[in-house]
């Protein structure tokens, strides 16, 4: 089934939320100021991918930009919990991207209208291998990476996320109620840029505890 999570026969997608502006540099290169709180948008379920499927450009866009980011699956009814009990929440992680039209991000930007038609296009969230969260585990202590075509172009860590996995889960569940299958795309690093029809994108969490290859048409 389409919504179906690999690895998870109970569960199914539900829904995608994701952080923008989540490391320093990122918010830099992008003129952004750092925020004081999350800054929070979502994409549709129709966005994810998987390894081995394609990122399709779509016509509306003329730029498409990789972030590659640690991806979080929710496995327990979560609302207004503290960052101390977020934990409990998260069932697995793993790396993803969250593709975007910087082009038409930049024109809602200057209108100050929503990214949602920037970021939700079907393919734009491509979604690696899941791996089973267990709480002495550090999301805040992995390496984070993105190669086109073989070279790198984004190399980050989880240590420099300005709103830690823990403060994100608690502040977006005080505002919605997080269910099991839904994902949280938590900031990219550095180093975004454009792909192009014909690329190959790999993307690594951790040196091999996630990984995501996908084609761009
Ligand atoms: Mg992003």
């Amino acid at each position: 089934m389409f919504f179906q999570i690999p690895g998870y026969p109970d569960l199914q997608f539900g829904s995608l939320y994701c952080i923008g502006r989540n490391y320093a540099k990122h918010a830099a290169e992008m003129n952004s100021d750092v925020p004081d709180n999350p800054v929070v948008f979502l994409k549709p379920r129709s966005s994810i991918i998987f390894t081995g499927e394609n990122i399709v450009i779509p016509e509306l866009t003329n730029d498409v930009h990789h972030e590659v980011e640690l991806v979080v699956l929710i496995g327990q009814k979560a609302r207004n919990v503290t960052p101390d009990e977020a934990g409990s929440a998260i069932k697995a992680f793993g790396v993803g991207l969250d593709m975007t039209a910087r082009d038409l991000q930049a024109e809602a930007k200057k209108a100050g209208l929503p990214w949602s038609l920037a970021k939700g296009f079907e393919t734009f969230a491509p979604l690696g291998t899941l791996y089973p969260y267990t709480k002495d585990l550090d999301l805040q202590n992995l390496s984070i990476e993105v190669q086109v075509n073989a070279e790198v172009r984004q190399k980050g860590q989880t240590s420099d996320m300005i709103f830690s996995v823990n403060q994100i889960i608690s502040y977006i569940s005080k505002y919605f109620t997080l269910y099991p299958g839904d994902l949280i795309y938590t900031g990219t690093p550095e180093g975004v840029s454009a792909v192009k029809k014909g690329d190959q994108i790999t993307a690594t969490l951790g040196e091999d505890i996630s990984t995501l290859q996908v084609h761009v048409v």
